[in-house]
């Protein structure tokens, strides 16, 4: 009695020693079953290649368009109070030089050789392009003598205007740079935008009275690299 008790007691701790030492054995086949069901190998030709997961690529983030900061604003930008009209100014208008390089030293003397008093527009806003003795750095806003003393502008005159409108109530911005062979740089864009998104909220301007020359009179000023829907879109 005592003998058979032990020897179905050994014999039914064997059996639990072996089923013991078999589980994790067995988990492990049946794991590697498992893991191969869900990426099976491809054998194609006398290689294996295993298949990966397809990659999820994340939904591209909108671009978001930097609006310009004009808390800062440079001092020369804002007129004498005692000659600024805050209603004068009626809108903006964007020219190019039509030159690779220049800055407002270089323009004034070229509108001089033209007959006229000197620079004419309000503002330049330079490429970094040094040559010849001329250039500003690139993205610098420079400040014409018209804009500090409030003259009227030489910039734009439309066919058949003898009022002479488009100069004495919008104010000119030249960036240097020719648009038609070559786009206007970034920084050149962003000091456009701050100095164009300043004067709309000091003058009360409307995006809608942003104009490029060529919408003003026949000329292919400011260029065609120059896109004025993708500028408005900045402000
Ligand atoms: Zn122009």
């Amino acid at each position: 009695m005592l003998l058979t008790f032990s020897k179905g007691f050994r014999v039914s701790v064997s059996k639990r020693i072996l089923a013991l030492c078999l589980l994790p054995l067995l988990s492990f086949v049946i794991s590697g079953c498992l893991s191969e069901e869900q990426s099976p190998p491809e054998i194609i030709g006398s290689t294996v290649r295993t298949v990966i997961d397809p990659v999820i690529v994340p939904k591209a983030k909108p671009v978001v368009i930097k609006k310009p900061d004009i808390t800062d604003i440079p001092a020369d930008w804002i007129p004498p109070s005692y000659l600024e009209d805050k209603n004068r100014w009626k809108g903006i208008v964007i020219h190019h030089s039509a030159s690779a390089y220049g800055d407002a030293t270089h323009e004034h003397k070229y509108h001089l050789s033209r007959g006229w008093d000197g620079l004419g527009y309000q503002f330049v806003i330079n490429n970094g392009v040094i040559k010849n003795g001329y250039g500003k750095p690139d993205g610098l806003v420079e400040v014409g003598y018209r804009w500090r003393q409030q003259k009227t502008g030489s910039h734009c005159r439309a066919n058949g205007d003898s009022s002479n409108y488009w100069n004495k109530y919008t104010i000119g911005i030249c960036l240097i740079g020719d648009f038609e062979k070559t786009y206007p740089t970034q920084a050149q864009m962003r000091s456009l935008a701050k100095l164009v998104r300043f004067l709309q909220q000091r003058y009360n301007i409307p995006t809608s009275q942003i104009r490029g020359h060529e919408s003003v009179k026949p000329t292919k000023c400011p260029g065609r690299k120059f896109s004025m829907t993708k500028f408005k879109q900045m402000l």
